[in-house]
């Protein structure tokens, strides 16, 4: 269950990394030279115009996410002055949650300091193995020790929400390693664990890893194997007492992302930053999202030129927003208000998905509890089947969040 979903959030991402992971398909670059305070003010130039445009929301900024490219390479005077710019722009509301994303490779004990000075409340550490073998053929830079130490660093320096990422389905790894890998993350006690299944498809498809591995270059476990470790995976963190509250994320009670939250519940969020997406309702019942250039440059001279930093803009209809928040809102355990949903978009349930409904129910994918709806464990298995035979015309346009 979600304890707090965010109303509404800032989400600022930052893109440069110490080197290009295979399969990596984020906006992120390596660059000789990081551009640390001109990015801070490209940034704060960005912030700035989407305030005029957003207004400062009643009840302020709940969660604030740093994402990356690996923020953790940020000078810490810079995200500071960021967290200084979101609240001046803002309000940065009590007890918001504050996330930069950490990789092990750049998570020295004095950085960590210096963040949670500037306001960082929480860290969301990519460990992804901690199997050099696997870290490797993931092309990761760090070791499993640097990953460790990373963990200590953060719990030395005042963080007490840890969250880490796991990969599972890496060139080479069996059900086995996989189990090894969660049981060594779970006896480090973090708050939190991501836990994804390795994608080469989709969105992820012009990867390098994709390519090597359609050209058989490189194996990577199939389907089945990978079904068996999201299994295992899941027992284990039940076992240790983390709840699995998402598809994808398991946390102790009171501990899930409440940033991630407010996207899969359709909340608004105000983004900045290269490749960033935002998220705005309009009246009427649907909104629009924008997305700003993937490469930084570009972004640095779009936001430098003093407009705002697009190359998309798209509007999304009622209808969408709500299948949509069926999609989103079906990756959730506990499932989401399906009533509150189409009140907010399309006015009301339409009438033919109630026959939908009842097919879906009665072959165990889905629940209804009063206004609300949530997948089964089986259903889950099955998210993305379950949420397209929901849907009136059985398409549905994958929302890009962050
Ligand atoms: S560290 Fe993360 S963002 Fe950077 S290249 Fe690797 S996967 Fe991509």
């Amino acid at each position: 269950m979600v304890s707090f979903a965010s109303r509404f959030g800032v989400y600022v991402h930052f893109p440069y990394c110490l080197s290009k992971c295979p399969y990596c398909d984020f906006a992120s670059v390596v660059a000789a030279e990081v551009p640390h305070a001109r990015y801070r003010d490209a940034v704060a130039r960005e912030l700035a115009l989407r305030a005029s445009e957003h207004g400062r929301p009643a009840g302020g900024v709940e969660s604030l996410y740093f994402g990356g490219g690996t923020p953790s390479l940020w000078d810490p005077a810079c995200v500071a002055s960021t967290i200084e710019t979101v609240d001046r722009l803002f309000g940065i509301a009590p007890g918001c949650e504050i996330t930069l994303e950490a990789n092990p490779g750049a998570s020295d004990a004095a950085r960590f300091g210096a963040l949670r000075s500037a306001g960082v409340n929480r860290l969301s550490i990519g460990v992804q193995s901690f199997e050099p073998a696997i870290l490797a053929g993931l092309g990761r830079q760090h070791s499993p020790e640097e990953a460790v130490a990373a963990l200590r660093s953060a719990r030395a320096a005042g963080i007490d929400n840890l969250s880490l990422d796991l990969i599972f389905g890496g060139p080479g790894q069996t059900p086995a390693m996989a189990r090894a890998d969660v049981e060594r993350a779970i006896a480090l006690g973090p708050e939190h664990l991501s836990c994804y299944g390795l994608t080469l498809e989709g969105l992820a498809e012009e990867v390098r890893l994709a390519k090597d591995v359609k050209r058989g270059r490189v194996q990577v476990p199939d389907d089945a194997a990978q079904a068996e470790m999201g299994e295992l995976v899941r027992e284990a963190l039940a076992a240790a007492g983390y709840e699995r509250y998402e598809i994808s994320n398991y946390a102790k009670a009171g501990r899930e992302s409440r940033h991630n939250s407010l996207y899969w519940l359709g909340r608004e969020y105000v983004a900045a930053g290269c490749g960033a997406h935002g998220f705005r309702r309009t009246a009427g019942g649907g909104g629009y999202r924008y997305g700003n250039p993937r490469k930084p440059e570009a972004y640095l001279a779009a936001a430098e030129a003093g407009g705002a930093p697009e190359v998309e803009r798209d509007t999304i209809s009622p209808a969408e927003l709500f299948e949509e928040r069926i999609f989103l809102g079906l990756r959730l355990t506990a499932g989401f208000d399906l009533e509150a949903a189409a009140r907010e978009t399309v006015g009301a349930l339409p009438a033919e998905m109630e026959r939908r409904l009842a097919k879906l129910v009665a072959q165990g994918l889905v629940v209804r509890e009063g206004s609300s709806l949530r997948c089964t464990e089986r259903g889950l298995d099955y998210h993305t089947e379950v949420a397209v035979q929901l849907l009136p015309d059985e398409t549905v346009a994958l929302p890009v969040v962050g």
